[in-house]
């Protein structure tokens, strides 16, 4: 039915720039508020979707305002948000985002209804989930929650691809680090989840496959991607562009990577085509909004 179901997070990103970020009990003046959608899942789903792949998404949002701004994104983006459950005693998650000059930021998340997102929510997925190729997961959700839905994807036959972000504090549990297929992380949840502070990324992505992983793919930004399989590991080079906005480049190559990996790509073949996602995404302002199709895909990084 679904080539990617997203279970995890939908925040309304609140970004606002300013010549200088503000210290302890400092107020400055920034520009205009620009409201955006974001949340690790959401953007994932979104990116997924735009890129051509059947895709759900189960997250909660809050009866509010930004609640709907989230859903209309997925819509636009193609998303079926059936799964979506609305939360009228909730609010919708926020992310409050503060832009210098420089490109620095600093950010604070309120989780709101991403918080109330259960195990028992997962359980009722259970149908959607056997039904999709790939199930996609990252760490803004209660833990228990992705562990639910890991472990119902297990069951069920359905691959797992698992984007530990934000990194935790401590390391992943067993049965969860068991199912990723790949686990998919960025150069500083690799140091951090590998236990190595150096080495290189062919090293963290042995390292976490000792530890469990089926596969693992190490996003590199501007470098492109190391991914480490039952076939070895394979370099992927990154794309030359003019980057403009990084924020989200990690989960467009995550939903992108998802929709490949479930129309039968290997994970190499997979991961070329994300990087070019990725960077593409990188040549625009915002997540979800710098989120090519496939067209806009094959114009801007051929
Ligand atoms: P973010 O937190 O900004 O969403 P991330 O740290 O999770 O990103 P990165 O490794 O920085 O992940 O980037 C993910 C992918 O996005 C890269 O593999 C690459 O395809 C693309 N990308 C990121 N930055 C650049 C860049 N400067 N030029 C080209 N591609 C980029």
């Amino acid at each position: 039915m679904y080539d990617v179901l997203v279970v995890g997070s939908a925040n309304a990103d609140l970004t606002v720039r300013v010549e200088r970020r503000p210290g302890a009990g400092e107020t400055v003046l920034g520009t205009d508020l620009v409201e955006s959608a974001g949340g690790k899942g959401a953007n994932q789903a979104a990116a997924a979707a735009r890129i051509g792949g059947r895709t759900a998404l189960l997250a909660r949002v809050g009866g509010d305002a930004y609640g709907e701004l989230l859903l209309h994104a997925q819509r636009e983006a193609g998303t079926d948000v059936t799964p979506v459950i609305v939360d009228e005693t909730a609010r919708t998650g926020t992310a409050m985002i503060i832009v210098d000059p420089d490109g620095d930021n600093s950010i604070v998340v309120s989780p709101g209804a991403n918080a109330a997102l259960t195990p028992q929510d997962v359980a009722a997925a259970k149908q959607t989930i056997a039904a999709s190729a790939v199930v996609s997961l990252q760490l803004e959700i209660p833990m228990e929650s992705v562990r639910a839905a890991a472990a119902t994807a297990e069951q069920a036959g359905t691959r797992v691809v698992l984007n530990p972000s934000p990194a935790p504090e401590t390391a992943l549990a067993p049965e969860l680090l068991a199912v990723a297929d790949p686990l998919v992380v960025n150069e500083h949840e690799a140091r951090q989840l590998s236990g190595r502070a150096d080495g290189t990324p062919a090293e963290w992505a042995g390292a976490l496959r000792d530890q469990g992983a089926r596969s693992v793919v190490v996003t590199l930004g501007g470098d492109g991607a190391l991914v480490l399989d039952a076939s070895g590991a394979t370099e992927v080079p990154g794309v030359r562009v003019k980057a403009v906005d990084t924020t989200g480049a990690g989960d467009a190559f995550t939903g992108a990577l998802a929709t490949r990996l479930a129309r039968g790509d290997s994970l190499p073949e997979a991961a070329r085509f994300a990087v070019r996602v990725g960077a593409a995404a990188v040549t625009k302002p915002g997540a979800q909004p710098s989120y090519p199709t496939r067209a806009e895909l094959e114009a801007m990084v051929p």
